[in-house]
């Protein structure tokens, strides 16, 4: 395993590979990399997950995976320089055992419905359940909808065929490799042809 003690100076981050022997070293790299985000792929091309930019340099540097995109730029340590990975591909075969769902989140319901009320086709910026919770309402993806404050104002603790509202279109769960879009503001081009191939 692979993974971060202590952050460093300013512009670095200490880690640490515990993996039989203790290596340190120190990226010297821009703070902005930390928050960048590479997807990892199975040995069968198949979208896995995503991790920090930094885990994954970590997957490399310990010979898990290699990259298959970077964004052109190298990160330096004392003792190494990599290129910074995009887009990962693991050497060994991860079984997945289930088929993932998309874990809700506000923001997941915002991106799944692209901003826009349910309702009246607006800009939005509530959540409705459409079912209310106060009367059994369950938070899951088929019942909550993006709805704007007015709407979600005008609905109160009603259903819509109560309070004479109409719904574009019926809730749903997103398809299986939505939490991947979701896990990102803003999906890298490298990740595309993963992506589409795996959909
Ligand atoms: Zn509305």
């Amino acid at each position: 395993m692979c993974s971060i003690i202590s952050r460093g100076a300013k512009n670095g981050i200490r880690l640490a590979d515990v993996h039989r022997t203790t290596v340190f070293f120190f990226l010297s790299v821009a703070g902005e990399i930390v928050m960048r985000s590479a997807l990892v792929l199975n040995a069968t091309y198949e979208p896995l997950s995503v991790v920090s930019a930094r885990r994954a340099i970590c997957l490399v540097l310990l010979d898990k995976a290699e990259i298959v995109a970077d964004d052109g730029t190298r990160v330096h340590s004392e003792r190494f320089s990599v290129q910074s990975p995009v887009v990962i591909r693991l050497r060994y075969m991860v079984k997945v055992p289930y088929q993932r769902s998309t874990t809700m989140s506000r923001r997941a319901v915002f991106a799944r419905d692209n901003h826009i009320c349910g309702y009246c086709g607006g800009a939005a910026d509530s959540i409705d359940h459409v079912m209310p919770r106060s009367r059994g309402g369950k938070n899951e993806w088929d019942n909550v909808i993006a709805a704007c404050r007015g709407c979600n104002l005008r609905k109160r603790d009603r259903t819509p065929e109560e309070a004479g509202m109409k719904l574009a279109h019926p809730p749903q769960a997103p398809r299986e490799l939505s939490w991947i879009m979701y896990s990102v503001p803003r999906i890298p081009e490298e990740w595309k042809p993963y992506l589409a191939r795996a959909s």
